[in-house]
Formats: structure tokens, C-alpha cells, sequence
């Protein structure tokens, strides 16, 4: 296969793994800058430009989308999409789990366990919310958060109110959620490949730390999960349509529940922590999919 791989930074981890893996399967790889990418996209044939040329056609598509290009990067792979060009995840797919709302939505219509979680637009409503959310302890969340920055545990109701109106000051968006207290500062992350489960890690929060990110000092081990954790994080999947992601769950009395499903999960944690190859796998599920060209959107 010829595939390009959409990535702002080649020399990242799981960059370089992925085109490894790809070469070693007998693929040719190119990596390609998101944003040096520029089309005419009101032409019938529909084509993508880079560094003054036209690019070729290719097989396949591995979008690597940084949350904070989403809008260009998945306009440029809608352009990949309707040229035919197969993606490993589909633009509507990405779209819909970059908007935590509307993942959580999808989710909860599929009977997925979610931590319960609210929203409200307007200031007035803040004690409601937090009623609604079952009252402290409580994590303030903002929307457009990562690497749990931006995630906030408030013990009292009190607290909860002054976080919500400082981050209301700063006009952006956020989420009221139950504080799952028994998950121990532990996440899980599930990595799916086609409808499978193919590794797995817990990560641990540093010592008094109630958020697990590996960017927040935690650490990663291979777990074995459960099979209600299996069916949860392919169900998440599912209901996303991602063909691959990571399902980030927690470990709640009533069982797991998914706080977020990634669409361009990193390869350096997991594969670290379970030995497996996980971008061989990936590559191999390309081939396996893109072959059939099952693309089910192709941007629409
Ligand atoms: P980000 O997307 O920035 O990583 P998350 O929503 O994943 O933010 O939260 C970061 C971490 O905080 C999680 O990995 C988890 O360990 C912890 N956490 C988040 N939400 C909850 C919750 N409702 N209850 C308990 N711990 C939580
Ligand atoms: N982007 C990373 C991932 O999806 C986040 C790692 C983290 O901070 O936990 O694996």
C-alpha cells in the first residue's frame, strides 16, 4: 500500500513507530505536514497540495490530528476522503469524540457507563448543576482540556462554586462530573483496533495525585482487564465509529465507565508497558480494512 500519514511532528514516538511498522510490513509511508497542506475545495476532482506539488494518491490515510488543529486537520482529511483515499479513522468519527458532549451523548444512548456528568450554559443554573451531579466531592472539567490540565477536584459544594465561576471568568466551557473516589487515582486505557481490545494499562497518579496522565507524573503497567472492560471499550469505540482509539475508564463501584475515547492514542505509554507491538497491529488492521475500502462516510 502507499499510505501518508497526517502528523505534524515526524519525529514523535508514536510517528516513528508507526512508520517503522509500516516499512517493516512492506508499505511505503509518507509523512505529511497537516497544516503545510493547502486545496482547492470547490474542484470536482478533488486533490491536496504540498510543498508546490500535488500529492499522489494513496491507499490509505493515518490521521494523527493534534486536538488543537482539529478544524484543519480534519478538513484535510475530508479532502483524503472524498479523493477516495481510505481512512484508518474517519473524519466524522474524530469529530465526534473531539466533542466530549456529544461523546458522552453517543455513549450514554448506547447504554455505555459514564460517570454522571452535567452542563449548563448559564452561571444562574450552578447549583443545580451541582445538585444534579450528586453534590461534592466533584471534578470540574474544562471541555477543551488534555493532559488533565484543566481538571479539577473540589471537596465541598462551596468550592465546587468558586472553581466554576473562576473558570466561567475565563469564558470557556466546562463539564460538572461525580467524582469516582474508588478508582484510587487509577485510570485504564483500552486499545482498540477494529472492534478488539489488542492492550491494555493502567496508569497510576504520583503519590496524592488524583489525575493518573502520565504528563501529571503518573506511571504505566499493563493490566489485564475484565470482560465487562473489554465489551465497555469496544462498545466506545463503537459508538464513536473509530476503527482505532484509546478508551480511557475508571474503575467505579457499579463498573467501569469511560471518561474519554481518544482518536489518535499514543503508542509510547502503552507499548512500553505491555511489550506489544501496537503499531504492527495497527498497520495490519489498515491492510486488512483498506483493502475492502468500507470507508462508511467518506466525510459526509
Ligand atoms: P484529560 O482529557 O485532560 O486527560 P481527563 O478527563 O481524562 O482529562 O482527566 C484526567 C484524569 O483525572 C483522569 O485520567 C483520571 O485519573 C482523573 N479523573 C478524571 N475524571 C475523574 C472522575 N470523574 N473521578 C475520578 N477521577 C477522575
Ligand atoms: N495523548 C496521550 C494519549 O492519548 C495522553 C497521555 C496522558 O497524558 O495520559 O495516550
Amino acid at each position: 500500500m502507499k499510505i501518508a500519514m497526517m502528523a505534524r511532528n515526524a519525529g514523535l514516538y508514536s510517528h516513528r513507530r508507526l512508520v517503522e511498522a509500516a516499512e517493516a510490513r512492506g508499505h511505503g509511508i509518507d509523512v505529511i505536514d497537516t497544516l503545510r497542506c493547502y486545496m482547492n475545495i470547490a474542484s470536482r476532482r478533488p486533490e491536496i497540495w504540498y510543498n508546490g506539488e500535488k500529492l499522489p494518491r494513496y491507499d490509505a490515510v493515518i490521521p494523527r490530528i493534534g486536538a488543537s488543529i482539529t478544524f484543519y486537520g480534519l478538513a484535510v482529511l475530508r479532502q483524503f476522503e472524498v479523493a477516495g483515499t481510505y481512512p484508518l479513522n474517519e473524519s466524522v468519527a474524530i469529530g465526534r469524540s473531539r466533542d466530549k458532549l456529544r461523546s458522552m451523548q453517543l455513549m450514554a444512548r448506547d447504554g455505555i457507563g459514564l460517570p454522571v456528568t452535567t452542563f449548563a450554559h448559564d452561571p444562574k443554573q450552578t447549583e443545580e448543576v451541582l445538585k444534579l451531579a450528586g453534590g461534592a466531592p466533584l471534578v470540574v472539567k474544562l471541555l477543551e482540556g488534555t493532559q488533565g490540565i484543566g481538571v479539577v477536584l473540589a471537596d465541598t459544594d462551596r468550592s465546587a462554586k468558586s472553581v466554576i465561576e473562576a473558570f466561567r471568568g475565563a469564558n470557556v466551557n466546562i463539564l460538572v462530573q461525580e467524582f469516582i473516589k474508588e478508582a484510587g487515582g487509577t485510570d485504564i486505557r483500552a486499545f482498540v483496533v477494529g472492534g478488539k481490545v489488542i492492550a491494555a494499562m493502567k496508569r497510576t497518579g504520583a503519590e496524592g495525585e488524583f489525575r493518573s496522565n502520565l504528563h501529571r507524573g503518573g506511571s504505566a503497567q499493563l493490566i489485564k482487564l475484565s470482560p465487562e472492560e473489554r465489551s465497555t471499550a469496544v462498545r466506545a469505540a463503537k459508538a464513536m465509529g473509530l476503527n482505532v482509539c484509546g478508551v480511557d475508564m475508571l474503575r467505579a463501584n457499579h463498573g467501569p465507565v469511560v471518561m474519554e475515547v481518544n482518536s489518535s492514542p499514543g503508542l509510547e505509554g502503552i507499548e512500553k508497558a505491555t511489550g506489544l507491538d501496537v503499531a504492527g497491529k495497527v498497520i495490519e488492521h489498515l491492510e486488512k480494512t483498506a483493502e475492502k475500502g468500507t470507508a462508511r462516510t467518506r466525510g459526509r
